[in-house]
């Protein structure tokens, strides 16, 4: 835990240097903190450190620990990251305030027909596959306005922008290139007439990358909560 908290404030240099060399204000980088793995305890702790949002990817996980930080719900953001099958929407449109995650039409319909009505809109980002490996999800670059387009025009649901989850690569310039496809996606679709605002890119190995190439939400999980084991 000492190091959770110590880790949090590297992170949060991190955002806040890559900030200055891109010329943009450190505040328009929000961290979510991702803590697929990691107990309900180390989030309670980041929690204490000031941190709000934190990413989670399965279902199942994590709805046994938004349980268990119920006293919380009211000062923290929950934002669904991972794969999303049809037959778990409905959990996250009731329980979750974002979902990256739309990689296609269907979801967001259900997302949208599954919003209880009670709730502000769920902020919703497409997912775009800029690598374009055939096992990765997201869609492709040329079928994102249009899927965009739909779900913006879906009640219940915030379209607030794009995600991605580029290949790890070495260096920073062969970072940069995928982040600034997603970029130059998103400008395409403001210029269109879509009110986004929200760039969801950039993890543990290529925060920097995706600060420079604008990013607006970046992702860490690791460089926070320390390596994962999945064996459990
Ligand atoms: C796990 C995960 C992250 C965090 O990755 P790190 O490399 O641990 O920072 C970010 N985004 C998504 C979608 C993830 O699944």
């Amino acid at each position: 835990m000492p190091d959770l908290i110590q880790n949090l404030s590297a992170v949060r240099e991190r955002i806040a240097r890559a900030a200055q060399a891109a010329g943009r204000d450190p505040h328009s980088i929000a961290l979510l903190a991702v803590s697929k793995t990691f107990p309900s305890e180390d989030i309670r702790a980041a929690h204490i450190a000031g941190q709000r949002a934190f990413g989670e990817n399965y279902v199942q996980e994590a709805l046994a620990k938004l349980d268990a930080l119920a006293d919380l719900r009211a000062s923290i953001e929950w934002h669904f990251i991972g794969p999303l099958q049809s037959n778990k929407t409905r959990v996250v449109a009731e329980r979750f305030d974002w979902v990256h995650s739309v990689d296609r039409l269907k979801i967001a319909q259900r997302l949208a027909e599954q919003r209880p009505d009670g709730l502000p809109p769920l902020n919703v980002c497409v997912q775009v596959n800029v690598s374009g490996e055939a096992s990765k999800s997201g869609v492709t670059p040329g079928e994102a306005a249009g899927v965009a387009h739909a779900v913006a025009a879906l009640p219940k649901l915030r379209l607030r922008g794009l995600m991605a989850i580029p290949e790890p690569t070495g260096g920073i310039e062969e970072q940069r290139a995928p982040h600034r496809a997603l970029r130059e996606l998103f400008e395409r679709l403001r210029a269109d007439g879509l009110a986004l605002d929200t760039l969801s890119m950039g993890m543990s190995a290529d925060l920097e990358a995706a600060v420079l190439e604008g990013a607006t939400i970046v992702r860490i999980g690791t460089a926070i909560f320390g390596a994962r084991d999945y064996s459990n």
